[in-house]
């Protein structure tokens, strides 16, 4: 895979968020005759590692059809081992050239995280501590700042997962993060570091 792909491949994605946005969306290669296409085998244009949250599914924001976006999902877009594993597999079997992290605002796992009391979803809670922790100090909206760094903490639990790590060289895949505003239905493109 080339750089180039991985940016052909953003660009297209955008483009469909453009027309998400709009409301001039073109369900693409969500017919019947795709789907028989695609029963017969898949090659997904990116991985997309997003929040559960019922308003962010990928396909959706970014006017996607049938087999175009391997979705790994989880409250808060926060990433275990399963997740990592999930994201290392449709990089070994089709080489995709693009990873995005996908954060939103006004993310109710953050919410929860960051709310007492401390005894419930204490799994959920651990994971996204981090984050919320290194974002304290920073200026602004705090839920805001902890989606945005739970975006790059995610980014860096697969950058050096020992089992991402070689493949992302071997495929020379991207990774971006990205952030998703409800209202708009904008997706924002993050810095490489933000912070
Ligand atoms: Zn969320």
């Amino acid at each position: 895979m080339t750089r180039m792909a991985a940016e052909e491949t953003l660009a297209k994605l955008l483009e469909g968020n453009q027309r998400f946005i709009k409301g001039v969306m073109h369900h693409p290669r969500q017919d019947p005759r795709h789907r028989q296409k695609v029963s017969a085998a898949q090659a997904p244009l990116a991985v997309v590692v997003g929040c559960s949250d019922s308003r962010t599914s990928p396909e959706i924001i970014f006017d996607a059809g049938l087999g175009d976006l391997f979705v790994v999902r989880s409250a808060g877009c926060s990433i275990d081992r399963i997740g990592i594993e999930s994201v290392a597999l449709p990089l070994q079997l089709f080489r995709i050239p693009l990873i995005i992290v996908l954060g939103h605002e006004k993310c109710g796992a953050i919410q929860t995280a960051m709310s007492p009391p401390a005894d419930n979803f204490v799994f959920l809670r651990e994971s996204l501590r981090p984050a919320i922790e290194t974002s304290a100090h920073l200026p602004g909206d705090s839920e805001e700042n902890a989606c945005v760094m739970q975006v790059y903490r995610t980014i860096q639990s697969l950058t050096t997962s020992p089992i991402l790590s070689p493949l992302l060289t071997e495929i020379k895949s991207s990774i971006v993060g990205a952030f998703y505003q409800m209202q708009s239905g904008i997706v924002d493109i993050l810095p490489a570091s933000k912070y």
